[in-house]
């Protein structure tokens, strides 16, 4: 029997690495979840292994939880760790479930010690036992330490909290409809993959990907291996998850932002007792404590909100295809567009048509060149003409800054180099990166002009200037579901939003889609701008012409022979990706090398640029530093490496982050690291 467990206390500083050594109770395992003191704090921590002796005098851990992580998954952490520039005890934190609401093991509470009752109890103590009928969570601790004296014995007794949608029986759905000839071929490839296989299935929207995803997860449950379905952001994409759930009941377990601590909880640890054996979540479900999966799904797989965007930046496409080959499942990505690295990278698959057989939406492109006007006439008309439409505009507020007809004076905010943005509803001027915000100004505090002109539009304005009802939906308007359900229920009406409007929502009536201003994405400083770009027209000419009608997309641009525009007009995915893919290798950019972008930030004059540049020295071969605006007070410079060894690139990059951080004066720099940002 092991003597000592190794844990990873859970801690975000970066200093504080274990593992360190502490008595090992019975039946602790690796992947067990402990409480322990350390130094003055008590701490959540993870035992990453179990060993016969130490060398050091040893602590008791004061708590066993319930939840303890599967093996694969605190195997995992370090790898997190190496690939992101983070720490294993980041990495477990994203893995745990929530705080607050963790229970304690059964197994640790059988083994507390059965004093005596005595009557020395507390006044409150007394009180807590008169009223032990209607407990709440709050009074556990000192109910625990009633236990400890034998006064009360207390157990667990789960009563699931059911999310959201749980009207749901235990029995399964219907079979789902008889297969075309395409997805029987996809259905067969993915059965027949490779164990750790990955998989494109390229479709558009309604070629019948999801149906090929329920039929592979059902084979897969019958060989008694579980599923993990990711999708991008679950509150706006719920057709997918009542899809699952209708087929298949109870064994679907939700993972998303929406669920209370208690739910969240909940759901894991039906994940973890094999009681689930579907998991649907976003980003953060790729770490699922699944065991023996069969299958997992990355659906609309080019979508960004895959990468985190704080440390650990992982990005769970890249998790979810290591995940893959440690369950040996087979992985499959899905999209109308996938991103240039997986057309080039995976076997593909492709459903080539509509399941309904209907002709893709016609996509026409607006030149508005001479054009001042934010909607082109024709633009006006054909949304006069049609029932519903979508409209995106990559812009929030009124306009998009202010400045002063007399002297020039642009409003800027005091904290980020960039402009403040009206919103009039509100009666202010504020920023869009930090929330900044002021009073919408009467005069140039410069120059006392009253003459302020307003440039640019954004969806506060436009709003303002569409026919018919409008539906805004944006960082301003509060509930998206809300939102559009009132639109959905809706016979006549407008959609117009930022690019969450071209998001995995059903609509079956939509008849047109305008982008208003595409160059928005397409000028983004980026060199992913174009992809993203093409993706954006293709998916909202998906969400369009899904009912009797054809359905028409209306792009607006100054810049109309962008192959990016032009090629999405076509519905030429493959074209679009063979000369994506070209530029890049000619650029060297990702699929032909890894990124890794170092941002140093300081509230101190010149010491970020500083800083970038003594890295610059360890690192040959990075581009910069380079200024970048100013953000929340803070100066930033950038790094960029492009490196064809990716683990080689992150290992330099660690070492000559640890160096720096040592350096004098660098004690108000602070360095985040950022490998394949998107
Ligand atoms: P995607 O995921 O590619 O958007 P879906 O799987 O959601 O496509 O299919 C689009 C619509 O067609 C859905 O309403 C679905 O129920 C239906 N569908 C899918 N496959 C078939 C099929 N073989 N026969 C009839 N209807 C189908
Ligand atoms: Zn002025
Ligand atoms: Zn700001």
């Amino acid at each position: 029997m092991p003597k000592v467990a190794q844990v990873e206390p859970i801690t975000t500083a970066r200093a504080l690495r274990g593992p360190f050594d502490y008595n090992c109770p019975d039946g602790v395992e690796v992947g067990s979840v402990l409480g322990v003191r350390f130094g003055k704090r008590e701490l959540i921590a993870v035992v990453t292994a179990l060993k016969d002796s130490s060398e050091h005098e040893l602590l008791d851990p004061i708590e066993v939880f319930a939840a303890s992580l599967p093996a694969d998954l605190v195997a995992l952490a370090p790898w997190i760790a190496d690939q992101y520039c983070s720490t294993p005890a980041r990495a477990f934190s994203l893995m745990l479930p929530p705080k607050g609401v963790r229970e304690r093991s059964a197994l640790f509470a059988s083994a507390a010690r059965q004093p005596q009752p005595s009557d020395r109890l507390t006044d409150n103590q007394r009180a807590l036992l008169s009223t032990l009928p209607r407990l709440a969570g709050s009074e556990l601790s000192a109910l625990r330490r009633l236990e400890g004296r034998g006064f009360v014995t207390l157990e667990a007794q789960a009563q699931r909290r059911a999310p959201l949608h749980a009207e749901v029986g235990p029995k399964a759905g219907a079979e789902g409809p008889d297969l075309t000839a395409e997805q029987v071929e996809a259905v067969a490839a993915l059965l027949a993959a490779d164990p750790g296989e990955q998989i494109l299935l390229h479709g558009v929207t309604g070629s019948g990907k999801t149906e090929v995803y329920l039929r592979v997860a059902a084979e897969v449950l019958k060989r008694n291996r579980s599923v993990l379905i990711l999708v991008p952001e679950i509150a706006l994409t719920p057709q997918i998850i009542s899809r699952f759930i209708a087929r298949f009941g109870e064994t679907v377990a939700v993972i998303h932002s929406k669920l209370t601590a208690g739910e969240r909880y909940d759901e894991w640890m039906r994940l973890r007792s094999g009681e689930a054996q579907i998991c649907i979540g976003a980003r953060s479900a790729v770490f699922a404590p699944l065991s023996n999966i069969g299958l997992i799904v990355v659906d609309e797989e080019h979508d960004s909100s895959y990468k985190n965007d704080s440390d650990p930046r992982y990005d769970a496409r890249h998790v979810a295809a290591r995940r893959a080959e440690d369950h040996g499942a087979v992985l499959v990505a899905g999209s109308a567009t996938p991103r240039a690295e997986s057309w080039q990278r995976l076997r593909r698959l492709t459903l080539p048509t509509r399941v309904d057989r209907m002709a893709l939406p016609e996509v026409e492109i607006v030149d508005m060149r001479g054009s001042s006007a934010s909607l082109h006439a024709s633009t006006y008309q054909a949304l006069v003409d049609s029932k519903k439409s979508i409209v995106l505009l990559n812009r929030r507020g009124w306009s998009n800054y202010l400045s002063c007809s007399s002297c020039g004076h642009a409003w800027e905010c005091p904290s980020c180099d960039v402009t403040l943005v009206l919103h009039r509803a509100s009666g202010t001027i504020s920023c869009h990166h930090c929330g900044h915000r002021e009073r919408v100004p009467e005069r140039c505090p410069q120059c006392g002009s009253i003459s302020i002109a307003r440039h640019g539009t954004g969806t506060e304005r436009l709003e303002t200037e569409l026919p018919g009802r409008v539906f805004r939906l944006d960082g301003d308007s509060g509930d998206a579901g809300a939102v559009l359900s009132e639109f959905e229920q809706a016979d006549v009406g407008i959609l117009l939003g930022t690019q969450v409007v071209a998001k995995g929502h059903d609509f079956p009536d939509v008849e047109l889609g305008v982008v208003v201003d595409a160059d928005q994405t397409l000028r983004f400083p980026d060199f992913r701008a174009e992809e993203r770009t093409f993706s954006l027209v293709t998916q909202l000419a998906g969400r369009s012409g899904r009912g009797e009608a054809r359905g028409r997309v209306i792009v607006q641009t100054f810049t109309p022979d962008a192959p990016a525009l032009v090629l999405a007009a076509q519905h030429d995915a493959p074209a679009f990706l063979a000369g994506e893919l070209d530029r890049r290798e000619a650029l060297r950019y990702p699929p032909f090398s890894t990124l890794i972008r170092i941002v140093c930030s300081s509230a101190v004059g010149g010491a970020a640029q500083e800083s970038a540049s003594a890295l610059q020295q360890q690192l040959p071969g990075s581009l910069g530093p380079a200024p970048l605006f100013r953000l929340r007070g803070r100066e930033r410079s950038q790094l960029v490496i492009k490196a064809d060894d990716r683990a080689a690139a992150v290992a330099a990059v660690n070492l000559a982050v640890a160096k720096n951080a040592k350096l004098r004066g660098q004690k108000s720099v602070s360095i985040s690291v950022d490998v394949e940002p998107q």
